[in-house]
């Protein structure tokens, strides 16, 4: 089951996560997750920049490493970078010192590549427990959604991704999709769609 939006309770139940952001005017909150690769992230950034919109992209640290020059691309084309773990861990299924240790490496490499430091992290899958999300949240906003897009969902016709998608999007919403494998084929069919209707409706996308 995908959960296009997430229910109020669950918002509740995490207070040190961000879920929305409040009094932003019409601003739609873009969020890529684990690239960058070669496969789909430069296909997202053209899409983009077609229509001067910028975006959030939580990178997975392994992928800035093995693809530099696509990670440079995202930060000079104005694009913000948060960290998502170096290697994409689930924060349920990691120890804590293992953890912490993979979100720092992660922060290192965007400081060796890009010459960045981030203070923006969301957890892979978004399974973090409350120890790890209260160490992080010393040093970055742990941050996460309130539209799924399903995009990585290959039980979901793309045509299904964009409806939900549209329907579920309001100003301030922070949307999720990602540039990675499971979305070569859907992403063509969904993002093109999805980015005129956000200027359709007189909306601009931000950066968190
Ligand atoms: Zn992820």
């Amino acid at each position: 089951m995908v959960w296009h939006t997430v229910p109020k309770l669950v918002q509740h139940l995490f207070p040190r996560r961000i879920w929305r952001k409040d009094g932003t005017g019409n601003s739609i909150y873009l969020t890529f997750d684990d690239g960058p690769v070669p496969q789909i992230t430069a296909y997202v950034v053209e899409e983009l920049a077609k229509r001067g919109q910028k975006a959030t992209f939580f990178v997975v640290g392994d992928n800035i490493r093995k693809n530099p020059a696509l990670a440079k691309e995202l930060v000079s084309a104005g694009h913000k970078i948060g960290n998502h773990t170096f290697n994409h861990l689930n924060g349920w299924k990691t120890n804590q010192a293992t953890y912490l240790e993979n979100v720092t490496r992660c922060d290192e490499v965007l400081e060796d590549v890009l010459g960045i430091k981030t203070n923006l992290f969301r957890p892979p899958y978004g399974m973090l427990t409350s120890s790890q999300a209260l160490e992080i949240s010393r040093s970055h906003e742990v941050v996460m959604w309130n539209m799924l897009s399903g995009d990585y969902d290959q039980s979901l016709k793309p045509e299904v991704v964009l409806k939900k998608s549209i329907q579920h999007t309001k100003p301030s919403s922070i949307a999720v999709f990602h540039d990675q494998a499971k979305t070569v084929d859907v992403l063509p069919k969904v993002l093109p769609q999805y980015l005129d209707f956000i200027q359709e409706m007189g909306w601009k996308t931000d950066v968190l």
